[in-house]
């Protein structure tokens, strides 16, 4: 049957190509409804509308939650035209026939999508205008349902096509389309309530009130990222670009490593994806770096850097032949600045004074884990000699050093040094015993001879293997929290071999 439409309900979000459809309307004599935002709309480009009110006497309500949602919308919409009770109830409470219902939701998924906070993304649900879409499908037989703005053009044609007339099947087939909107409608926010953002997630989310700072992107560029904090207070930037996120991270790898070395003389270390590839203490500040970098100038490339103490040109120098993303430094001489600034890439900072937060955070599964920072670092006085042999003192010295780096080195790691220098690291391997190939193969491939360096692990040994390649590699001593019920195999072979061993009774886990 093909039905003319006189009447037609326009409630819209988007309002991009609309127009020919509505002058279409217009010009077969359509009398056109519709909610605030649309009215004004209608009305610009010149149109006759009426306002939803002046059916339902109501004004838009609760800051737009209800504006359609009343018995003389839906019931010209739901009436039954061919049904004599219900025209005589439609007559009785002077309900308008509605033919057409022309909506387009709230944008909900591209407001999450945005990033939007729970509060605005609970306000683009969209219900009056989903209810809309349902009713009108419902009744196909009598009404048309326009369910989103990718129907503007498809409507025009039909109704230019056929004189502002649909037939039953044109009807029955907006009309399951307009159930895949509101059922792909209600999915995403089903999903949304259920993976997005949990009660707990939205109780954490007090850290939006901090200033934050729009990075260009996350850990990979499909990943949006926020920076919270005041960046300000910890850096002035001299030099270069913006951070991104794994600068940031790097960054902070790096504040943490250093600050174990705020007592110690003129410390460099170079750090890659937060671990470090190179780290010195020595008597000047280029003598640290230069040491820091003979670790490994391969991984060096590209890393982010920092230093204890104040650059001199001298430094600057040598600092300068390297490609750096960042350098870190509490204070830089003038000529130091000069020379460093001659890249334009690379990022200055000089660090100011600031005490950190004394712990983490980090989302997993469906909640938040929280700990303390790892505020423990041993001296000497820590370890506890559990060999017949005692380390020497520039051994106990090199130990000292060694657990510091460990302790910032995802595990498992195994830490080789001598003196005031990380000599290799095996960094973030599933055995400790690959984390100690890893650092023989990268000290040989260094040119480092391990003879009389030290080792220091993040966990013990639970087995005496670790202690048996060390000792072949030319290792002297051994720093280790203990603990393990097969410790006494490890000594036992220490002892054997005249290696020194040091236990602590402190893991240093890192993930
Ligand atoms: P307008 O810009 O015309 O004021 O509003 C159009 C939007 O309101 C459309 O996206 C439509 O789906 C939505 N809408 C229509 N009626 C109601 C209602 O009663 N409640 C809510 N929350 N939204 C509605």
């Amino acid at each position: 049957m093909h039905k003319k439409i006189s009447s037609a309900l326009i409630s819209v979000y988007s309002k991009e190509g609309l127009e020919p459809l509505v002058r279409l309307l217009h010009k077969n004599d359509v009398k056109l409804y519709s909610t605030g935002g649309t009215q004004t709309y209608l009305e610009e480009l010149g149109l006759p509308v009426t306002a939803v009110e002046s059916l339902t006497g109501y004004p838009s309500i609760f800051g737009g939650r209800v504006k359609t949602l009343h018995p003389v919308v839906f019931g010209g919409i739901l009436y039954r035209r061919d049904d004599e009770s219900d025209q005589a109830q439609a007559a009785e409470y002077d309900i308008p026939a509605l033919d057409m219902v022309v909506v387009d939701l709230y944008p909900f998924e591209e407001t999450v999508a945005s990033g939007a906070k729970p509060a605005e993304i609970i306000e683009k649900i969209d219900i009056g205008g989903i209810a809309l879409i349902r009713a009108a499908a419902k009744n196909f037989k009598d009404t048309l349902i326009v369910s989103s703005r990718e129907q503007y053009a498809d409507t025009l044609n039909l109704l230019t096509q056929k004189e502002g007339r649909t037939d039953l099947a044109d009807r029955r087939r907006y009309a399951a389309a307009a159930f895949g909107v509101s059922s792909h409608y209600d999915t995403a926010i089903n999903r949304w309530f259920l993976e997005g953002e949990s009660a707990v997630l939205d109780s954490v989310r007090d850290f939006e009130k901090l200033p934050s700072q729009t990075l260009r992107y996350g850990e990979n560029p499909h990943q949006n990222a926020t920076f919270y904090g005041d960046l300000d207070a910890m850096f002035v930037k001299l030099h270069g670009k913006e951070l991104s996120y794994n600068n940031l991270v790097d960054v902070d790898a790096c504040v943490g490593l250093i600050d174990e070395f705020q007592d110690a003389g003129p410390t460099f270390a170079i750090i890659k994806h937060t671990n470090a590839c190179g780290i010195a203490t020595a008597d000047t500040a280029r003598e640290a770096y230069v040491n820091a970098l003979a670790c490994d100038p391969v991984s060096a490339f590209g890393g982010v850097i920092i230093t204890n103490t104040n650059v001199d040109a001298e430094t600057a120098e040598e600092l300068n032949k390297l490609f750096m993303e960042i350098l870190i430094a509490p204070a830089y001489s003038e000529d130091a600045l000069q020379i460093l600034q001659s890249k334009k890439n690379r990022i200055l900072l000089k660090r100011k004074p600031l005490t950190l937060p004394g712990e983490m955070f980090k989302t997993i599964l469906n909640g938040v884990l929280q700990q303390d920072k790892d505020n423990v670092t041993e001296t000497a006085d820590d370890m506890t000699t559990v060999t017949e042999k005692e380390p020497t003192e520039a051994e106990l010295t090199a130990l000292e050093f060694a657990l510091k780096v460990c302790k910032h080195t995802k595990s498992n790691t195994i830490v080789l040094a001598k003196e005031n220098q990380l000599l290799a690291s095996g960094t973030g391997q599933t055995s400790r015993v690959d984390a100690l190939r890893q650092a023989i193969d990268k000290a040989a491939a260094f040119g480092f001879d391990l003879q009389g360096a030290v080792m220091a692990s993040d966990a013990f040994f639970p087995f005496p293997d670790c202690v048996e390649i060390a000792k072949e590699a030319g290792i002297t001593a051994v720093v280790q929290p203990g603990g393990s019920i097969r410790d006494k195999d490890s000594i036992a072979y220490c002892d054997a071999n005249g290696v020194a061993m040091v236990t602590t009774g402190v893991r240093h886990f890192k993930h």
